[in-house]
């Protein structure tokens, strides 16, 4: 085979890789998605069993990052996004052998209302004192990364870590606070610390400053998903970029360097035809797959830059959804669902009541409810046997929220390595990343590893590459 080039190559077809197939399809560069499963949408996955609709990995996106918002429009789907319904809103934690309710006004763990804290008995009164003592601590001189915890303990205090950010924040992560980067994942808690010296104040003057939404403005909650899913969204990005563009079950082994452009190499999983079918050369190449399988992609290439992404590490989490006649649960379920703090040491760190919070995933007469196991909380619980794993979720649920009935559908997905960690040093390592990066001209890595692992940055990390595809190109 000569060396004629073929456009972009696209690597893994994640939501990363289909935000990025749109916006060079709306600038006409050419391109190909190589995915290895047999269908594109990575971890966006919405199973139909019967009447319910299960979503096996994300269930909703934030909707104030605006890039997923703007991938609805480019594809024609923005009124098919779905508001929670937020009448039941609320979040419940797991906390001395009860469920609390988050009190009102706190914003992911900032407090900005005192009156409900004051009143809820999540927190002690010394735990309520020494978050209070945020107003007074000055804000720490030297820049740097730190941990959650080391930056949670100095503002809000242990117990607010404890009960409050950890399973909210770091939980989000899957993550284990000690060593979790606060740089890397919230930025913004460190911009508030510097501009306004205490996280509270910060918090509740950005809170007073958000703008009234205009009246015909389309309505939004805070988590917004799909009507048929979230798997709605990736079929979508495929629908508009077209199948033709994607070649399903071709996993790529490695790419070598030409002295112009890229070659890619299947594995030996590919499937023959795959072979006839893949152009000798590519202009550019962007890797939208999990750093993990990016090391080796590019191993012979640059060593240096793999060992760099070796260091990203993974978390497993699971997920169980179980289905309950409303007439056999004795309890009204609270809010959304709730979340465990590790300190409590169970084996579930949090559930959603799936049909609760979202329109159209059950029956009326029937609650769709999702467990969450594994990810920094008793990682094991992952690969548990199917039974031991739904008799766990099942013990669990009743312990924590007395749902003792016996469910009419149990499903179990299990996603091994499957969210990054921004550990303390993130933005250090991907500043080295990109600087190794940068020396291979029309290489791009995009995706959950390196700069946000919600949808919304893996949508954004898409667009970013398109528009350094198309800048390179013009
Ligand atoms: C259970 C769960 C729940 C989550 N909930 C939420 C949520 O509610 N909201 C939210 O914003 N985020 C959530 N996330 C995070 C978010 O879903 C992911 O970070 C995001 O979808 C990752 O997208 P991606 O494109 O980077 O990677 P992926 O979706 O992992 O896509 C990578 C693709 O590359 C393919 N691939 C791998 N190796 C190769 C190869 N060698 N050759 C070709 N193809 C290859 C894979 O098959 C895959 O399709 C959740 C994640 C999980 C696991």
């Amino acid at each position: 085979m000569g060396d004629r080039k073929s456009g972009v190559a696209i690597v893994g077809g994640g939501i990363s890789a289909l935000a990025c197939a749109v916006a060079l399809k709306e600038r006409r560069i050419p391109f190909t998605i190589f995915e290895k499963e047999k269908s594109g949408g990575g971890k966006l996955r919405t199973e139909s069993v019967g009447d319910f609709l299960i979503e096996t990995g994300p269930d909703s996106f934030l909707p104030e990052k605006p890039w997923t918002v703007q991938l609805t429009k480019k594809i024609g789907l923005e009124n098919e996004m779905l508001c929670s319904n937020d009448e039941h809103k609320g979040t419940y934690i797991f906390s001395g052998g009860r469920l609390h309710r988050l009190p009102e006004g706190v914003m992911l763990m900032v407090p900005t209302m005192i009156l409900p804290m004051l009143r809820s008995p999540l927190i002690s009164w010394p735990g309520k004192v020494r978050m209070g003592m945020d107003f007074v601590i000055p804000a720490r001189k030297t820049g740097g990364d730190e941990s959650l915890e080391s930056f949670v303990g100095r503002r809000l205090g242990r117990e607010c870590l404890d009960k409050i950010a950890e399973p909210l924040v770091a939980g989000i992560h899957t993550s284990s606070p000690d060593n979790m980067s606060v740089l890397a994942t919230f930025p913004r808690f460190v911009e508030m610390e510097k501009s306004h010296g205490s996280l509270i104040r910060a918090m509740t003057a950005a809170m007073k400053k958000a703008p009234p939404r205009k009246p015909d403005a389309r309505p939004m909650t805070y988590f917004m998903s799909m009507k048929r899913g979230m798997q709605q969204l990736s079929d979508g990005c495929v629908r508009f970029i077209g199948k033709e563009n994607i070649l399903d079950g071709v996993e790529i082994a490695r790419i070598e360097r030409l002295p112009a452009g890229y070659r890619l190499h299947l594995a030996s999983s590919s499937l023959p035809p795959a072979a006839c079918r893949l152009p000798p050369a590519f202009d550019v190449v962007v890797l939208a797959t999990p750093s993990f399988v990016t090391t080796e992609l590019v191993r012979e290439l640059d060593p240096g830059l793999a060992g760099k992404l070796s260091a990203i590490e993974w978390s497993s989490s699971g997920n169980v959804s179980l289905a309950f006649r409303r007439i056999d649960l004795k309890n009204d379920l609270p809010g959304f669902g709730f979340i465990v703090p590790k300190v409590e040491n169970r084996r579930l760190n949090a559930a959603t009541w799936s049909s609760i919070k979202w329109a159209g995933r059950a029956p009326d007469d029937h609650v769709l409810v999702r467990a969450f196991v594994g990810g920094g909380h008793h990682e094991e619980m992952v690969s548990l046997p199917d039974d031991d794993l739904a008799a766990a979720v099942r013990q669990e649920l009743s312990a924590i929220a007395g749902i003792d009935a016996k469910p009419v559908l149990e499903r179990l997905y299990r996603w091994h390595r499957s969210m990054p960690k921004y550990t303390v040093g993130h933005l250090d390592r991907m500043a080295a990343i990109e600087a190794d990066t940068g020396r291979h001209p029309g290489l791009h890595l995009i995706g959950c590893s390196y700069k946000g692992i919600g949808i919304g940055d893996c949508v954004k990390s898409g667009f970013d590459a398109a528009d350094a595809i198309a800048g390179d190109a013009g």
